[in-house]
């Protein structure tokens, strides 16, 4: 590599995060290939490049180079080999541009082999040594300069806020539906994401079961963990953690974000090395428990047209969340059907591990997301529902790309217009009674 002080830097980034399951990955493959058919790049281009033992084999190799006796004396006898600039351009084009990170490789693999881990070092590197893709690189520093300045932006976040909380009520015909801000001793802080779609939905539910919530001046998503920088995400995840803890939350609730879920409920824990001392859900966990309590009350008839589901890998493979989406359905929708396959094995968007953020890879996550299109458009639904910001908006680029003629919600979309239409009809029937009683 023409740069020494880059080579040192990729080598520091490995050595550094050498723990025992990265050495696993990366020392333990039988080449048996069963791997190829579950990634959904080489579903749609079968090619050696898109198989996911090729991809972690790229990196083997330069790891074989510094860790492998062999690799350091013979390279040829154990297929190690010198990293230059060139290979290492190739590693980071492969890492942010053809693996979504969505794990349907590990599950499918009969030795459990992490190939995601190690596309996530290989991010690590390229972010070390200034490779990443500029906009995530921008998008994580942005959410961190607001968690050091929050009073800049906070006195014009909470004057849109009382804005939509006007829409809240007009929608809800209900004059003291509420947004809160900033309520210390809320049982609930939820954390929403850019743009109202991600705050009017939630408030429509926590208003109608009467729970006791506060919004965060923050938002979920964290650009930290696609650049695969531990200490930008933290820097991240600390604002909301703050925010929590200066609240004296019970719990902390996060909007429909595959990644954001990923990064509070499972990642942060181990980051801080910290048992918080509040509770972290994805709002489709919440939602599931207010359904099942039977404290949310829903009309199916709302959503009448066929609805299929899409698992977005980081809530379903990553966060075992399974049950809870389905729950929800069954009471909100009145046609419900699976893909296949769906759960623990479905197809990965396209559009995961931030490569929705990154205009120039369109192309290749258009093809990428090849699997699931087809997958939809078996199941001749109207209505993809999904729980994360993400897989919505590469499945709405999917819809347009491949003329599925579909439109794309939120879960809890689905269940905030079951919500006002079962407030309609009880009000329908009440204006009927009174019209036969008088
Ligand atoms: S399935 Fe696992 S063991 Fe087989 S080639 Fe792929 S990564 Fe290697
Ligand atoms: S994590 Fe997903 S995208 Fe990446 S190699 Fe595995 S199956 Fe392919």
């Amino acid at each position: 590599m023409a740069d020494n002080g880059n080579v040192r830097k990729v080598y520091e980034i490995l050595e550094k995060q050498l723990n025992q399951p990265l050495k696993t990955a990366l020392e333990v493959c039988a080449r048996c290939g069963i791997c190829a058919e579950a990634c959904h790049y080489y579903v749609s281009e079968p090619k050696v490049e898109h198989v996911p033992a090729y991809r972690a084999e790229q990196v083997r190799k330069i790891y074989r180079k510094k860790y492998n006796f062999f690799g350091k004396y013979i390279p040829s006898l154990v297929n190690a080999e010198e990293l230059d600039e060139q290979k290492f351009n190739e590693l980071v084009e492969m890492a942010f541009s053809e693996c979504t990170l969505c794990r349907r490789c590990t599950f499918n693999c009969p030795l459990g082999v992490d190939t995601p881990l190690v596309m996530r070092v290989v991010r690590a590197m390229a972010t070390a040594s200034g490779k990443a893709p500029e906009i995530l690189v921008m998008l994580a520093d942005s959410a961190i300069a607001k968690g050091e300045n929050p009073e800049i932006f906070k006195e014009m976040f909470i004057q849109q806020v009382s804005e939509l909380e006007k829409e809240l009520k007009e929608l809800t015909g209900n004059p003291n539906a509420k947004i809160p801000v900033e309520k210390e001793g809320a049982r609930v802080l939820y954390v929403g994401l850019a743009g109202a779609h991600t705050i009017i939905p939630p408030a429509i539910i926590f208003n109608e079961v009467g729970e006791d919530w506060t919004l965060s001046i923050y938002e979920a998503a964290n650009y930290g963990v696609f650049l695969g920088d531990v200490e930008r995400a933290k820097k991240i995840a600390k604002r909301i953690i703050d925010e929590a803890k200066r609240l004296k939350v019970q719990e902390v609730i996060v909007a429909e974000c595959g990644h954001a879920c990923n990064a509070l409920v499972w990642e942060a824990p181990n980051w801080f090395a910290e048992k918080f001392p509040f509770r972290v859900r994805s709002i489709v966990e919440l939602v599931a428990e207010y359904i099942q309590s039977g404290k949310l009350k829903v009309n199916p008839e709302a959503n009448s047209e066929p609805v299929t589901y899409h698992d977005s890998c980081n809530l379903a493979r990553a966060g075992g969340i399974l049950k809870e989406p389905r729950l929800i359905l069954q009471a909100v929708v009145k046609d419900f059907r699976e893909m296949t396959p769906n759960g623990l094995e479905n197809y990965c968007c396209g559009g995961g591990g931030g490569l929705v953020a990154l205009p120039e890879y369109y192309e290749k996550r258009m093809r990428a997301g090849k699997p699931k299109a087809e997958q939809i458009r078996k199941t001749k639904a109207k209505i993809v529902a999904a729980a994360c910001e993400n897989c919505k908006l590469q499945l709405n680029d999917l819809n347009n790309y491949y003329n599925l003629g579909v439109e794309v919600k939120g879960l809890v979309d689905l269940v905030a217009n079951a919500i006002l239409y079962n407030r309609q009809k009880i009000s329908a029937n009440e204006n009927q009674q009174a019209n036969v009683s008088t």
